[in-house]
Protein backbone atom coordinates (compact mmCIF):
# COMPACT_ATOMS: atom_id res chain seq x y z
CA UNK A 1 0.00 0.00 0.00
CA UNK A 2 1.16 3.70 -0.93
CA UNK A 3 1.23 5.85 1.83
CA UNK A 4 0.24 8.54 -0.92
CA UNK A 5 -2.81 6.65 -2.51
CA UNK A 6 -4.01 5.67 1.21
CA UNK A 7 -3.68 9.94 1.59
CA UNK A 8 -5.42 10.77 -1.23
CA UNK A 9 -8.68 8.69 -0.19
CA UNK A 10 -8.48 9.58 3.29
CA UNK A 11 -8.57 13.29 2.25
CA UNK A 12 -11.63 12.10 -0.55
CA UNK A 13 -13.12 10.79 2.42
CA UNK A 14 -12.77 13.33 4.50
CA UNK A 15 -14.11 16.59 2.36
CA UNK A 16 -17.19 14.35 2.05
CA UNK A 17 -17.69 14.02 5.63
CA UNK A 18 -16.73 9.93 5.26
CA UNK A 19 -14.23 9.31 7.88
CA UNK A 20 -11.72 6.23 7.34
CA UNK A 21 -9.99 6.05 11.01
CA UNK A 22 -7.01 3.56 9.47
CA UNK A 23 -5.49 2.17 6.21
CA UNK A 24 -6.99 -0.88 6.54
CA UNK A 25 -10.47 0.54 6.87
CA UNK A 26 -9.56 2.05 3.59
CA UNK A 27 -8.35 -0.86 1.45
CA UNK A 28 -11.25 -3.46 3.06
CA UNK A 29 -13.49 -1.16 1.88
CA UNK A 30 -12.60 -1.87 -1.89
CA UNK A 31 -12.98 -5.64 -1.38
CA UNK A 32 -16.84 -5.76 -0.01
CA UNK A 33 -19.48 -7.66 -1.86
CA UNK A 34 -22.17 -7.40 0.87
CA UNK A 35 -23.43 -4.45 2.93
CA UNK A 36 -25.94 -5.21 5.80
CA UNK A 37 -27.82 -2.19 7.13
CA UNK A 38 -29.21 -1.79 10.30
CA UNK A 39 -32.99 -0.60 9.91
CA UNK A 40 -34.14 1.51 12.91
CA UNK A 41 -32.00 5.05 12.77
CA UNK A 42 -29.76 3.96 9.72
CA UNK A 43 -31.98 3.14 6.88
CA UNK A 44 -34.76 5.30 8.71
CA UNK A 45 -34.61 8.25 10.22
CA UNK A 46 -35.07 6.83 13.93
CA UNK A 47 -37.94 9.02 14.88
CA UNK A 48 -40.72 6.62 14.75
CA UNK A 49 -44.43 8.07 14.92
CA UNK A 50 -47.49 6.88 16.96
CA UNK A 51 -50.13 6.60 13.84
CA UNK A 52 -52.80 4.37 15.05
CA UNK A 53 -54.17 3.37 18.02
CA UNK A 54 -56.66 0.26 18.36
CA UNK A 55 -58.18 -0.89 21.07
CA UNK A 56 -59.81 -3.96 22.81
CA UNK A 57 -62.18 -3.04 25.60
CA UNK A 58 -60.50 -0.17 26.61
CA UNK A 59 -61.16 3.60 26.31
CA UNK A 60 -57.80 4.92 23.91
CA UNK A 61 -56.48 7.44 26.20
CA UNK A 62 -56.87 4.67 29.13
CA UNK A 63 -54.73 2.18 27.31
CA UNK A 64 -52.16 4.73 26.21
CA UNK A 65 -52.25 6.01 30.19
CA UNK A 66 -51.00 2.61 30.75
CA UNK A 67 -48.97 2.01 27.95
CA UNK A 68 -46.92 5.01 28.44
CA UNK A 69 -46.73 4.50 31.79
CA UNK A 70 -44.70 1.75 31.30
CA UNK A 71 -42.73 3.33 28.24
CA UNK A 72 -41.69 6.54 29.92
CA UNK A 73 -38.97 3.93 32.15
CA UNK A 74 -37.90 2.59 28.89
CA UNK A 75 -35.14 4.41 26.82
CA UNK A 76 -36.05 2.35 23.43
CA UNK A 77 -36.75 4.61 20.22
CA UNK A 78 -40.58 3.30 20.32
CA UNK A 79 -41.13 3.75 23.82
CA UNK A 80 -39.99 7.81 22.94
CA UNK A 81 -42.69 7.53 20.59
CA UNK A 82 -45.79 6.36 22.88
CA UNK A 83 -44.84 8.90 25.56
CA UNK A 84 -44.94 12.02 23.27
CA UNK A 85 -48.05 11.03 21.32
CA UNK A 86 -50.12 10.68 25.19
CA UNK A 87 -48.68 13.57 26.38
CA UNK A 88 -49.85 15.42 23.28
CA UNK A 89 -53.42 14.21 23.78
CA UNK A 90 -53.15 15.48 27.23
CA UNK A 91 -53.59 12.20 28.68
CA UNK A 92 -52.61 12.04 32.37
CA UNK A 93 -49.74 9.09 32.63
CA UNK A 94 -49.39 7.62 36.43
CA UNK A 95 -46.69 6.22 37.94
CA UNK A 96 -44.86 2.86 37.19
CA UNK A 97 -43.34 0.74 39.61
CA UNK A 98 -41.07 -2.81 39.16
CA UNK A 99 -40.40 -1.61 35.54
CA UNK A 100 -38.43 -4.16 33.77
CA UNK A 101 -36.87 -3.53 30.07
CA UNK A 102 -36.66 -7.42 27.64
CA UNK A 103 -34.49 -6.60 25.22
CA UNK A 104 -35.39 -7.37 21.73
CA UNK A 105 -39.23 -8.17 22.91
CA UNK A 106 -40.62 -5.00 25.19
CA UNK A 107 -41.14 -4.12 28.63
CA UNK A 108 -43.58 -4.28 31.53
CA UNK A 109 -44.10 -2.90 34.59
CA UNK A 110 -47.32 -2.44 37.08
CA UNK A 111 -49.20 0.23 37.00
CA UNK A 112 -52.04 1.51 38.68
CA UNK A 113 -52.58 -2.01 40.44
CA UNK A 114 -52.04 -3.47 36.86
CA UNK A 115 -49.66 -5.70 35.21
CA UNK A 116 -48.78 -3.90 32.19
CA UNK A 117 -47.05 -5.25 29.18
CA UNK A 118 -45.85 -4.20 26.48
CA UNK A 119 -43.99 -5.22 22.84
CA UNK A 120 -43.90 -7.60 20.34
CA UNK A 121 -45.95 -10.37 18.91
CA UNK A 122 -43.22 -12.73 20.23
CA UNK A 123 -43.63 -11.24 23.77
CA UNK A 124 -46.94 -12.40 23.39
CA UNK A 125 -46.99 -15.83 22.93
CA UNK A 126 -43.63 -16.24 25.31
CA UNK A 127 -46.26 -15.10 27.99
CA UNK A 128 -49.02 -17.28 26.56
CA UNK A 129 -51.50 -14.22 25.11
CA UNK A 130 -53.45 -14.77 22.64
CA UNK A 131 -54.01 -11.63 20.65
CA UNK A 132 -57.94 -12.44 19.62
CA UNK A 133 -59.25 -10.19 17.40
CA UNK A 134 -56.09 -7.92 17.53
CA UNK A 135 -54.25 -10.15 15.09
CA UNK A 136 -55.72 -9.25 12.47
CA UNK A 137 -54.79 -5.52 13.27
CA UNK A 138 -51.68 -6.11 13.82
CA UNK A 139 -50.99 -7.84 10.81
CA UNK A 140 -52.80 -5.15 8.59
CA UNK A 141 -50.24 -2.59 10.22
CA UNK A 142 -47.25 -4.42 9.53
CA UNK A 143 -47.93 -5.16 6.30
CA UNK A 144 -48.13 -1.51 6.03
CA UNK A 145 -44.62 -1.00 7.08
CA UNK A 146 -45.83 0.21 10.92
CA UNK A 147 -44.57 -1.51 13.90
CA UNK A 148 -47.01 -2.35 15.92
CA UNK A 149 -46.82 -2.65 19.52
CA UNK A 150 -49.05 -5.09 21.56
CA UNK A 151 -50.13 -4.08 25.04
CA UNK A 152 -51.66 -6.36 27.62
CA UNK A 153 -53.25 -5.59 30.66
CA UNK A 154 -53.57 -8.42 33.39
CA UNK A 155 -52.64 -11.05 31.08
CA UNK A 156 -55.58 -10.21 28.21
CA UNK A 157 -54.32 -8.27 25.30
CA UNK A 158 -55.52 -4.79 25.17
CA UNK A 159 -54.84 -2.89 22.18
CA UNK A 160 -52.09 -2.10 19.27
CA UNK A 161 -50.17 1.11 19.08
CA UNK A 162 -49.01 1.31 15.44
CA UNK A 163 -45.96 3.28 15.42
CA UNK A 164 -44.01 4.46 11.26
CA UNK A 165 -40.17 5.44 11.34
CA UNK A 166 -39.88 7.11 7.80
CA UNK A 167 -36.81 5.67 5.61
CA UNK A 168 -34.15 8.70 4.98
CA UNK A 169 -34.81 10.35 1.42
CA UNK A 170 -31.83 8.98 0.00
CA UNK A 171 -31.98 5.14 1.41
CA UNK A 172 -33.50 3.47 -1.82
CA UNK A 173 -31.04 6.11 -3.79
CA UNK A 174 -28.05 4.25 -1.48
CA UNK A 175 -29.23 0.38 -2.19
CA UNK A 176 -29.74 1.32 -5.78
CA UNK A 177 -25.80 2.43 -5.41
CA UNK A 178 -24.82 -0.38 -4.12
CA UNK A 179 -26.49 -2.62 -6.74
CA UNK A 180 -24.62 -0.82 -10.00
CA UNK A 181 -21.53 -1.33 -7.27
CA UNK A 182 -22.38 -5.46 -7.64
CA UNK A 183 -22.53 -5.32 -3.94
CA UNK A 184 -25.88 -7.14 -2.28
CA UNK A 185 -27.87 -5.32 0.48
CA UNK A 186 -29.05 -6.62 3.51
CA UNK A 187 -31.27 -5.68 5.87
CA UNK A 188 -30.53 -6.68 9.52
CA UNK A 189 -33.00 -5.75 12.49
CA UNK A 190 -34.91 -6.88 15.50
CA UNK A 191 -38.57 -5.64 13.87
CA UNK A 192 -41.20 -7.87 13.13
CA UNK A 193 -40.67 -9.87 9.50
CA UNK A 194 -43.78 -8.33 7.72
CA UNK A 195 -42.74 -4.86 8.82
CA UNK A 196 -39.39 -5.48 7.88
CA UNK A 197 -40.28 -6.84 4.66
CA UNK A 198 -43.05 -3.82 3.64
CA UNK A 199 -39.92 -1.52 3.85
CA UNK A 200 -37.11 -3.22 2.37
CA UNK A 201 -39.34 -3.61 -0.84
CA UNK A 202 -40.16 -0.03 -1.07
CA UNK A 203 -35.99 0.61 -0.55
CA UNK A 204 -35.06 -2.57 -3.44
CA UNK A 205 -33.86 -4.77 -0.36
CA UNK A 206 -33.11 -8.01 -1.95
CA UNK A 207 -32.56 -9.97 1.52
CA UNK A 208 -34.29 -8.95 4.83
CA UNK A 209 -32.57 -10.99 8.34
CA UNK A 210 -35.56 -9.87 10.83
CA UNK A 211 -36.49 -10.41 14.43
CA UNK A 212 -33.02 -10.95 15.17
CA UNK A 213 -32.13 -10.06 19.34
CA UNK A 214 -29.90 -7.59 19.94
CA UNK A 215 -27.40 -10.14 21.41
CA UNK A 216 -27.36 -12.04 17.78
CA UNK A 217 -26.69 -8.95 15.16
CA UNK A 218 -22.66 -10.03 15.70
CA UNK A 219 -23.65 -13.53 14.69
CA UNK A 220 -25.25 -13.20 11.96
CA UNK A 221 -22.97 -11.29 10.23
CA UNK A 222 -20.59 -14.13 10.84
CA UNK A 223 -22.68 -16.38 9.43
CA UNK A 224 -22.85 -14.52 6.03
CA UNK A 225 -18.57 -14.29 6.87
CA UNK A 226 -19.02 -17.97 6.81
CA UNK A 227 -20.79 -18.47 3.88
CA UNK A 228 -17.63 -16.70 2.12
CA UNK A 229 -18.98 -12.93 2.35
CA UNK A 230 -16.70 -10.05 2.57
CA UNK A 231 -19.01 -7.58 4.66
CA UNK A 232 -19.51 -3.88 5.67
CA UNK A 233 -22.15 -3.62 8.47
CA UNK A 234 -24.00 -0.42 8.77
CA UNK A 235 -25.39 0.77 11.90
CA UNK A 236 -26.53 3.66 14.71
CA UNK A 237 -27.12 2.19 17.87
CA UNK A 238 -25.66 0.82 21.06
CA UNK A 239 -26.77 -2.76 20.02
CA UNK A 240 -25.25 -2.42 16.72
CA UNK A 241 -21.55 -2.15 18.39
CA UNK A 242 -20.79 -5.88 18.28
CA UNK A 243 -21.85 -6.55 14.49
CA UNK A 244 -20.33 -3.66 13.11
CA UNK A 245 -16.80 -4.88 15.17
CA UNK A 246 -17.38 -8.21 13.23
CA UNK A 247 -18.10 -7.63 10.47
CA UNK A 248 -14.85 -6.85 7.93
CA UNK A 249 -15.43 -3.35 8.01
CA UNK A 250 -17.69 -1.71 10.51
CA UNK A 251 -19.61 1.90 8.98
CA UNK A 252 -20.99 4.49 12.49
CA UNK A 253 -23.66 6.72 11.09
CA UNK A 254 -22.54 10.40 12.20
CA UNK A 255 -25.81 10.94 14.15
CA UNK A 256 -25.77 7.48 16.17
CA UNK A 257 -24.54 6.33 20.02
CA UNK A 258 -20.99 6.57 20.97
CA UNK A 259 -20.63 3.42 21.33
CA UNK A 260 -21.43 2.95 17.48
CA UNK A 261 -18.56 5.53 16.47
CA UNK A 262 -16.02 4.50 18.71
CA UNK A 263 -16.30 1.20 17.37
CA UNK A 264 -16.87 1.54 13.74
CA UNK A 265 -13.87 1.69 11.07
CA UNK A 266 -15.71 4.26 8.80
CA UNK A 267 -18.00 7.20 10.63
CA UNK A 268 -20.22 9.16 8.13
CA UNK A 269 -20.43 12.34 9.25
CA UNK A 270 -23.70 13.38 7.46
CA UNK A 271 -25.82 10.35 8.50
CA UNK A 272 -26.15 9.87 4.84
CA UNK A 273 -26.94 6.12 3.64
CA UNK A 274 -25.62 7.69 0.11
CA UNK A 275 -21.95 7.50 1.30
CA UNK A 276 -22.04 4.25 1.74
CA UNK A 277 -21.61 3.59 -1.54
CA UNK A 278 -19.18 6.55 -2.04
CA UNK A 279 -16.70 4.95 0.96
CA UNK A 280 -16.83 2.12 -1.24
CA UNK A 281 -16.07 3.71 -4.45
CA UNK A 282 -13.26 5.59 -2.72
CA UNK A 283 -11.96 1.90 -1.57
CA UNK A 284 -11.73 1.07 -4.52
CA UNK A 285 -10.37 4.11 -6.48
CA UNK A 286 -7.21 3.89 -3.48
CA UNK A 287 -7.14 -0.09 -4.05
CA UNK A 288 -6.40 0.67 -7.81
CA UNK A 289 -4.18 3.42 -7.68
CA UNK A 290 -2.13 1.29 -5.15
CA UNK A 291 -1.17 -1.35 -7.61
P1 LIG B 1 -34.49 -2.70 16.49
O1 LIG B 1 -33.59 -3.72 15.86
O2 LIG B 1 -35.45 -2.12 15.49
O3 LIG B 1 -33.73 -1.65 17.26
P2 LIG B 1 -35.23 -4.03 19.03
O4 LIG B 1 -34.37 -5.24 18.98
O5 LIG B 1 -34.85 -2.95 19.99
O6 LIG B 1 -35.46 -3.44 17.53
O7 LIG B 1 -36.72 -4.46 19.35
C1 LIG B 1 -37.36 -5.45 18.58
C2 LIG B 1 -38.86 -5.36 18.76
O8 LIG B 1 -39.21 -5.54 20.14
C3 LIG B 1 -39.47 -4.02 18.38
O9 LIG B 1 -39.74 -3.92 17.01
C4 LIG B 1 -40.73 -4.02 19.23
O10 LIG B 1 -41.74 -4.79 18.62
C5 LIG B 1 -40.31 -4.71 20.49
N1 LIG B 1 -39.88 -3.78 21.55
C6 LIG B 1 -38.64 -3.66 22.10
N2 LIG B 1 -38.61 -2.73 23.07
C7 LIG B 1 -39.85 -2.19 23.13
C8 LIG B 1 -40.49 -1.19 23.95
N3 LIG B 1 -39.85 -0.51 24.89
N4 LIG B 1 -41.78 -0.92 23.70
C9 LIG B 1 -42.46 -1.59 22.76
N5 LIG B 1 -41.95 -2.55 21.98
C10 LIG B 1 -40.67 -2.87 22.17
MG1 LIG C 1 -30.66 1.30 14.71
Amino acid sequence: ATPTAVMVGTGLGARRGVLFKNATALETSARIDTVVMDKTGTLTKGEPEVTDVVVNGMAEADLLALVAAVERESEHPLARAIVDRAAALGVSVPNASGFRNIAGHGASATVDGHRVLVGSPRLMAREDIPLGDLASSHEALAAAGRTAVLAAVDGRVAGVIAVADAPRETSAAAVQALHELGVEVVMLTGDNDATARRIADELGIDTVISEVLPGDKAAKVAELQAAGRRVAMVGDGVNDAPALATADIGVAIGAGTDVAISTADVVLMRSDPLDVPVALRIGRGTLRKMR
